[in-house]
């Protein structure tokens, strides 16, 4: 719920204006019973203040089990220590839920919310013919303002509520009468209460020693709850790692595998930044992700030396690391984390017992994160570097498969599957035509046999390197086998593909190659080597209807047309 400044100042100002004077009010009127009882009633606070530091948090409803030892108050003290004791419970559980400095605004709303709450439910109690101290039990009908009481509050806590829902949300949304906050609240009302008159009789019967009897399992119950619920959080995180884990090892590239980690994390935990950081030849951090709720997703961030700033202390001691307010990183931090910035986790990225990587959150709340995040987070950052070791491997084989080793360009396998992609292309009618070159150098064997196969090898490298620097993004070049090459030219016309086939003959045979001559016995020297090749294309779908057509007759051209009429030529397919 947003809520703006001037709500903010005005909650307080009514505050300041309405809660001393009702309490000095309900002081001179309500005549508290205090003299004698001074250690009673701080047993009591003392009680309430440990039961309300110990919230149990459901769907975001802290659950007050002060309820109850509110009631004996009441029925006890009367009106003005209970909504004494209450303010000071709920300020602990607001402190204790760490709401930020933009939320202190519920202090005062909280306050009034109770002392509205308490002053209408005791009317109904004292207009039943409630009173206080020790009631008078004989007969079941002092229940009557009891109840009276009980269920006033339960219908205030709902009302109010629902008003200030009312006046503060912008959005305002329709919600149906009978939420699940009430049918919670409710139910918790039914342990709330006969809780409280149970302390209540006892109370009045033994004394404070009742507090114990009653307050210890009460404790006891607050903090078993309490583990179950964390517990409980801790399974429905692990659950969530593990599904993470599955979807990164289903991620073929490392780009994608990270981009999942940090949007799964991000939905997962309270972030407001988050930063993946790589280890560069053991050398230095650098950023190759960074996450932002508020500001630009790009950012620029100097690498990082072992040892330096957050990350780089992760590093070096491989130790994951939860820091819960600015003072912890304060003097660490490089700059990388926003001056809003005040809780943070950082852990190392390991492989193989080796950092490989950091990872780290952070949010604009002091005490964000709890361990066991900083453990999930731990869990989730190794299913990373098994992840991104994994789709390396994958794009590394991926790459071998598809690469020539000798020229490094690509393999006739790969080749075969962008003609097919491509011919497709032109049925659909969207693309011009595709043409297809075929080159085949001239007399290689005699190269091979007066400058060694390695001096061969080393033409045919940098032949590839010609041909793939000359025809960059206009097409496909590729290694058709031996001492030939394809070169696959989408949206490319007979006319552009022959002056493009002369162009290479030219490149070929104007430049030599230079190689290094170690057949005869001498040291090796340079030499350098004038060859030719004999080129031939077709083009598609003028020529050819299948690719495997436009290849054999490209094939044919360089055979024919080139090769027997005399090599060092450009020949087009001809029909027939
Ligand atoms: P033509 O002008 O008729 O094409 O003559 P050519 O000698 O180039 O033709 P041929 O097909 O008879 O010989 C091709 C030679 O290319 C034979 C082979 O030793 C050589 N060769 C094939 N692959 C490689 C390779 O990877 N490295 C080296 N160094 N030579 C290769
Ligand atoms: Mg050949
Ligand atoms: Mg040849």
């Amino acid at each position: 719920m947003e809520v703006s400044n001037r709500v903010r100042k005005g909650l307080w100002l009514v505050w300041f204006l309405v809660f001393p004077v009702s309490m000095w009010l309900l002081y001179s009127y309500t005549n508290p019973i205090i003299a004698g009882y001074e250690l009673d009633i701080v047993s009591f606070l003392l009680i309430t203040g440990i039961i309300s530091i110990l919230p149990i948090v459901v769907n975001n409803i802290p659950i007050m089990f002060t309820e109850g030892v509110s009631l004996t108050i009441f029925l006890f003290f009367g009106l003005f220590i209970d909504i004494i004791i209450t303010q000071v419970a709920i300020i602990l559980l607001l402190i204790r839920v760490k709401i930020s400095v933009k939320e202190w605004y519920r202090i005062p709303l909280n306050s009034l919310l109770f002392l509205t709450m308490s002053v209408t439910s005791a009317a109904v109690y004292y207009l039943l013919g409630g009173t206080h101290g020790a009631i008078d039990m004989s007969s079941p009908s002092f229940l009557i303002p009891i109840v009276g009481y009980q269920f006033t509050r339960f219908f205030m806590n709902h009302v109010l509520l629902r008003l200030i829902k009312l006046i503060l949300d912008q959005n305002k949304e329709k919600q149906p009468l009978i939420t699940k906050d009430v049918i919670w609240e409710g139910a918790t009302m039914l342990v709330h209460f006969p809780v409280g008159l149970v302390l209540y009789m006892l109370y009045v019967e033994v004394g404070l020693i009742a507090l114990f009897y009653v307050g210890i399992p009460l404790v006891s119950l607050a903090f078993i709850l309490r583990l179950y619920y964390s517990s409980q959080r801790i399974n429905d995180y692990l659950q969530q790692a593990t599904e993470i884990g599955y979807q990164l090892a289903g991620r073929l590239k490392v780009e994608e595998v990270l981009d999942v980690f940090i949007e799964k994390i991000c939905k997962m935990l309270p972030v407001e930044y988050a930063y993946i950081l790589d280890v560069v030849d053991e050398k230095e951090l650098n950023v190759i992700r960074y996450f932002s709720k508020v500001d630009s997703p790009s950012r620029n961030f100097s690498p990082l030396k072992k040892d330096e700033g957050i990350a780089g202390r992760v590093w070096s001691t491989q130790k994951a690391t939860i820091f819960r307010t600015r003072k912890e990183f304060r003097d660490i931090t490089k700059g990388y984390l926003p001056e809003s910035v005040e809780s943070a986790i950082c852990v190392p990225v390991i492989r193989n017992k080796q950092v490989v990587g950091v990872f780290a959150l952070a949010s604009t709340k002091k005490h964000c994160y709890e361990n066991y995040q900083l453990m999930i987070v731990e869990i989730l950052s190794s299913y990373l570097a098994v992840a991104i070791e994994n789709a390396r491997l994958h794009e590394e084989t991926k790459t071998k498969s598809e690469i020539c080793s000798l020229t490094r360009v690509y393999n006739y396998r790969y080749f075969e599957q962008v003609l097919e992609a491509e011919f497709l292309k032109l049925e659909n009618k969207s693309h011009g035509p595709l043409s297809l070159i075929l080159l085949d150098i001239d007399h290689f064997k005699t190269i091979n046999d007066n400058f060694g196969h390695q001096g061969g090898n080393e033409i045919l490298r940098d032949l590839a390197h010609r041909l793939q620097n000359l025809i960059g993004s206009q097409g496909t070049v590729a290694r058709y086998g031996g001492e030939e090459f394809v070169i696959l030219l989408p949206n490319t016309d007979k006319r552009t593909c022959y002056e493009l086939a002369e162009t290479i003959r030219q490149m070929i045979s104007n430049r030599p190659f230079t190689i290094q001559d170690d057949l005869q016995d001498r040291l090796p020297q340079q030499k350098m080597v004038r060859i030719t090749a004999s080129i031939g294309f077709a083009t598609a779908p003028n020529d050819a209807e299948t690719p495997l057509e436009l290849v054999r007759y490209a094939d044919r051209a360089m055979y024919i047309g080139a090769k027997q009429a005399g090599r060092n030529r450009v020949a087009e397919y001809v029909h027939g």
